[in-house]
């Protein structure tokens, strides 16, 4: 079989590929990118963080992003019953971006990954990697290129970006069950008609069920009048709802007075699909010549909006280490990638934690809260979950527990 020699080899074109490809050209490296798939392709994951705008300054894509024309974000809308609560992005504790973009993600993904080649990564596109071998001085992988011939590619460094694909967390039984249970998403797009007057489309919004307060809607708008409309139970829950799947989010729609009513004059023009058992877990971050990025590694729950920022977060932290390397300076990839990335992680577990159990809803949803408790948490739900100056970070869990305590009383 012939065998190629690479630099650095990245998994996967998405958002941790494409950024980690990006800021590798910053420093110089040669990258090479295999993605499975035909580029531009549906993704799930839609609304960014503000945090998510330093990491495509840093990968020099800040410009193409602008110039894509996605739905401006300034924040986060609540509504469960009669209750309703907003979180605006630009008041918050922690320094840095207070807006972002709600993005058609096979639109959002295209445009980093040209900005990548446009920088000097090559990107084949419909080069699957079927096979890892991490055992000798080097990674080396066996790819499927789309005539269905094989080759491999030996590197001196590898990114796994494989996201959902998690190639390197299958092959080399890095696997670990998430401690979340079993959800599931059903999600469509759709033509939202709904009046300007009663709705914000510069923010997300959030709806929760009336009586099943772990059960939750999102609603994203587009900037071209359409918006990603999906919901989110314990697959149990969904099983209860028969038909297809947009018969099924229909249904659920309909038990959420608010929700329904907004999108009272929809056309629901695109079949809903599902997807189940997203929350993942790895035994560990890296390994000899290899890291995982974004969903490769871990992946916790969609309700925060994290996934993307996570995933530019581990691209950065990763770049960072392999620029170290090429100085000659030891890296140890624990202290200096799996930590920190993990740091973050870590405050975004507590809060989804807090969502499902109901005390973060409680606190959202009180009528009395401070000025300066909602713009620390308004921080953590603009991304900035690793600024440690925020006492939600640093003590999110007891910060969290007081706070809960003091909504319930
Ligand atoms: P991906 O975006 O999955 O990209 C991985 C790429 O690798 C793909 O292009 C794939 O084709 C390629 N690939 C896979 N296998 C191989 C292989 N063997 N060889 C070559 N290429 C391969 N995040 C947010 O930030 N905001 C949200 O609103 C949000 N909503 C979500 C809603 C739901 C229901 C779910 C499940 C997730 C949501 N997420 C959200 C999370 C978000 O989808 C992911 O965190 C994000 O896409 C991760 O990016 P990535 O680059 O790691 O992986």
């Amino acid at each position: 079989m012939n065998v190629e020699q690479a630099d650095i080899l990245i998994i996967g074109a998405g958002p941790a590929g494409a950024v980690a490809a990006g800021l590798l050209r910053r420093q110089g490296c040669s990258v090479l990118v295999l993605e499975r798939e035909q580029f531009p392709r549906f993704s799930i994951g839609e609304s960014l963080l503000p945090q998510s705008m330093a990491y495509i300054e840093e990968a020099g894509m800040l410009q193409d992003v602008i110039e894509a024309g996605f739905q401006y974000k300034n924040g986060a809308a609540f509504a469960w019953r009669d209750r309703h609560t907003a979180f605006d992005f630009r008041e918050k504790f922690s320094c840095g971006w207070g807006t972002t973009y709600q993005v058609q993600r096979a639109r959002f993904d295209k445009v980093l990954a040209d900005a990548a080649s446009r920088m000097g990564a090559e990107i084949r596109y419909r080069h699957e990697v079927i096979a890892a071998d991490v055992s000798g001085d080097q990674p080396v992988v066996t790819v499927r290129a789309p005539d269905g011939s094989t080759y491999q590619v030996r590197a001196s460094f590898m990114l796994d970006a494989s996201g959902f694909g998690r190639i390197l967390p299958r092959l080399l039984q890095l696997e670990q069950p998430s401690n979340f249970p079993v959800r599931g998403a059903i999600f469509t797009h759709i033509e939202d008609r709904v009046p300007p007057a009663s709705f914000d489309r510069n923010k997300i919004l959030i709806s929760v069920h009336p009586e099943h307060t772990d059960v939750w809607y999102w609603t994203i708008p587009f900037s071209d009048g359409r918006c990603s409309l999906g919901v989110v139970a314990r697959q149990d829950f969904l099983a209860q709802y028969d038909g297809t799947e947009t018969e099924r989010l229909q249904a659920l729609v309909a038990e959420m007075p608010y929700l329904a009513g907004l999108l009272a004059h929809a056309r629901w023009d695109t079949p809903a699909r599902q997807i189940v058992g997203y929350s993942s877990n790895v035994k560990s971050l890296w390994g000899k010549g290899f890291a995982l990025l974004g969903n490769a590694g871990e992946f916790l729950d969609p309700v925060f909006s994290s996934g993307v920022t996570i995933a530019f977060k581990s691209a950065s932290l990763a770049t960072a280490c392999i620029e170290r390397q090429h100085r000659g300076e030891a890296v140890d990839w624990q202290a200096d990638f799996a930590v920190p990335l993990k740091r973050g992680v870590d405050t975004f577990r507590t809060f989804v934690e807090a969502w499902y159990e109901g005390g973060f809803q409680r606190i959202i949803f009180h009528p009395d809260q401070t000025d300066e408790i909602r713009r620390m948490i308004s921080a953590i739900l603009a991304g900035y979950a690793w600024d440690t100056t925020n006492p939600f970070v640093a003590e999110s869990r007891r910060r969290l527990a007081v706070l809960e305590e003091l909504c319930a009383g």
